[in-house]
This record gives C-alpha cells, structure tokens and sequence, in this order.
C-alpha cells in the first residue's frame, strides 16, 4: 500500500500533463537504450554506430552515474561537445531531504515546475535497503485510509522521471559506480504515490531501465510492484516486467474492502484473486505480498486472520501487517499491538509469513500515510470530514 508510505507535496494548480519534461536540453539520464540510440543519430553518429555509442552512454550514466560528458573518456572530444550542444546529463533536483533518527531517508524531488514527488529510502538491518518510489503525482483512487488518495491525480510520471528517482537517491547515498557490494540501496518497492498499474507503459520502461545488469542492476526480483487491485493489468505486469507482486488487500470480504479500497467496487475480491492466481511464475520462492494494515475495529478481529487465511488459500503468500499511522481527524485508529500479534499468530500457524512491519521515519513523516506539511494535513482533513458528512 501506498501506496501509502510516502506522500507527495504537489501544487494541486500544477496542469495535469503526461509527462512534461523540465526546461532546458533534453536530459539522457532516464532514456532508454532505443532512445539513447535515437539521440546518438540525432548528434549526426552514423545510424551503423549509433548501437555502440548508446551502450557507452548507457554504461557511464546508469553504471558510473556520470552527470558530465566530460567524464565519458572513451568517447571523442569531438563527439562529446556535439552531445553537450544539444543534450545535458540533468536529473531532477532534491528539493528537500531529511534524514530520520532510525535512517530513513525521505527526498521531495522536483521533477518539472510545480511537479514534486517523494522518494524514501529505508535501510535494513541487514546491508540492504528499499527504495520506495512514486508512480503517479497524485492518485485517482480514494482508498480511506490513505492521506494520499486525498489529492487529486496531477499526472503520470515518465519513465524517465521514475528511473531519476533511484538516481537521485544514489547521488545522495554516494552508490556510484554500480558495485554488488556494499550497495544500499538493493530493492526498489512501487508503493509510493499513484497506482502503478494505471502508468504501467511508463513503470516498465523504468523497471527495463533500473534492473539493467549494466547499470544500475537493482534485479527484477528484488523489485516489488504494489496494486490496490487493477485487475486487467496483472497478469501483464508480470509479463512485461518479471517483477514481485504485491497487493494493498485490506480486507478480506468485498462489503469491507468496498470502503477501505473503492476500486473494489469495480474489481471485487473473487476477480482479484482470479487475476492474483494467473501471476506469471508464481511459486513459493516468488511470492505475492499482501499488504494489510491495522484498523482498530475494522479488520483486525480473529475472525477477519481466519478468513484471510482462507482467502489466501492455494496462492503462494506472505503477509505484511501494517500498523496504520493516525493522520489528523482520520476515522481509523491503529490496532491494539496485542490484537496485531494475535492476528499474526493465526496467519503464521497458517503457514504464511506475516510480519509486522515496523514504522519507520515518523518522526519525518515518511512512514505509511504520513504527511509531509502542515497545510496538506488541514486540506486532507477537510476532505476526510466531507466523505464522513456525506456517508451520514
Ligand atoms: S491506490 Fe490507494 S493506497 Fe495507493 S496511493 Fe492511491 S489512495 Fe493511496
């Protein structure tokens, strides 16, 4: 879900576009390869060559990270003048960072005038890391207990913009060259803002672009894409992108998850689970994770982990459980830590892995449903109070 672990501060006046690039030259950080080679042609490299030169781009902006032609030494004096005359190396600016006392890291990262997203970087442990990056600049789908769903969708981001967001994270974790040791970042999780699967066109292209064993080689497996349940698009996101599964569920029967994730109005429970089944190479070392989070008096009774064990039945699974984060005024409440661990306990002895995921960078409002300002907090809450009105 977050789709909700982080939240976008964005100019709700911003024009809804797809895809508007920033000013200045077009940037090659973010291109594919077929658009590298495009560019190279473009610069006058003869169509014969052109392949070649886009696997040298390619290798120093996605392997060495290089954000100056003047780096590309295996590329003429020449050839790299040409190429700075009508592209640059630009990637979007951080615009804010901060840093959490258990090392969370959360970026607002200006894409385009007026267009800024959040990215968060959350350490593990162990030597590993998730990079939870944003699909969309806003979000269609009103899921209640999510502050993003308040803000209205302002565009889809393009892969370009996706694929910078990683960069980004990487210029500031110092992780370039590309090396498979001491990486920090090691995982990519599609659970920030916006519903992948509604920009899926974008969200391959950027996944092509990130897993790369040439560049930045963050691999299809460790790259984790979250639905709230568009069931049209599952089984092609498996096709296209070969990457893990994860569902923002909720609930376990259609009348609760109608409220909790309206688009279950349009994809009930038996088509998601239908669809979730149909998962390309699915087994139980490629599991669907199930994002459930903990509402006090809402989805966490005994009888509601019995049933999502039975839900869940035949599909290869592991669960996470998701104490909510209170935003101001919201009608939800977090589970009582007991009820969370008794829950746990019936999806365990069921067989599934179901932890309890930790909050983390609360104290930045980088965990699950927070927010980033003041004023987001007053409009949303406004909002939240209109749909209780109006249920009343
Ligand atoms: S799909 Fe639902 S959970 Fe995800 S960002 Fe949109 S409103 Fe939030």
């Amino acid at each position: 879900m977050n789709h909700a672990l982080n939240i976008s501060a964005v100019n709700p006046n911003a024009p809804r576009i797809d895809g508007a690039a920033s000013a200045g030259p077009a940037s090659l950080a973010g291109m594919t390869r077929a658009q590298l080679r495009d560019a190279a042609i473009e610069i006058g490299v003869d169509p014969k060559k052109a392949k070649m030169r886009a696997e040298q781009l390619w290798r120093w902006i996605y392997h060495y990270g290089a954000t100056s032609f003047d780096e590309m030494t295996n590329i003429s004096k020449d050839l790299r003048a040409q190429m700075a005359d009508k592209f640059s190396l630009h990637r979007p600016q951080i615009k804010e960072r901060l840093v959490s006392v258990d090392g969370t890291r959360k970026y607002l990262i200006e894409l385009a005038p007026g267009v800024e997203c959040e990215t968060v970087f959350i350490p593990d442990v162990a030597k590993s890391g998730a990079l939870c990056v944003s699909s969309q600049v806003g979000c269609t789908l009103n899921c209640t207990f999510c502050h993003t769903g308040t803000q209205a969708l302002v565009r889809n981001l393009t892969a370009a913009e996706i694929a910078a967001q990683v960069m980004v994270a990487r210029d500031d974790l110092a992780e370039w060259p590309t090396s498979n040791e001491n990486r920090k970042i090691t995982n990519i999780v599609f659970m920030g803002m916006g519903e992948p699967l509604y920009n899926l066109d974008h969200v391959s292209d950027a996944i092509d672009i990130i897993s790369d064993g040439d560049g930045m080689a963050i691999g299809r497996r460790r790259t984790t894409v979250s639905t709230s349940g568009v069931v049209p698009k599952i089984k092609e996101l498996g096709e296209r992108t070969g990457t893990m599964l994860a569902i923002s569920l909720h609930a376990t029967n259609d009348d609760l998850r109608d409220e909790l994730v309206p688009l279950n109005k349009k994809y009930p429970l038996a088509e998601l689970m239908d669809a979730i089944k149909q998962y390309p190479g699915l087994n139980n070392s490629k599991r669907v994770t199930f994002e459930y989070v903990m509402l006090k008096g809402v989805n966490d009774s005994i009888a509601e982990a019995r049933a999502l064990v039975k839900l869940l039945k035949g599909v290869p699974a592991k669960i996470n459980l998701i104490p909510f984060n209170p935003w101001p005024n919201s009608p939800y409440e977090c589970s009582d830590w007991d009820q969370i661990e008794a829950f746990a306990d019936i999806v365990n002895r069921a067989g599934y892995a179901s932890p309890i995921r930790t909050p983390r960078g609360r104290d930045i409002f980088a965990a699950c449903g927070q927010l980033r300002s003041e004023s987001k907090k007053v409009r949303a809450s406004e909002l939240r109070k209109q749909r209780m009105d109006a249920k009343t």
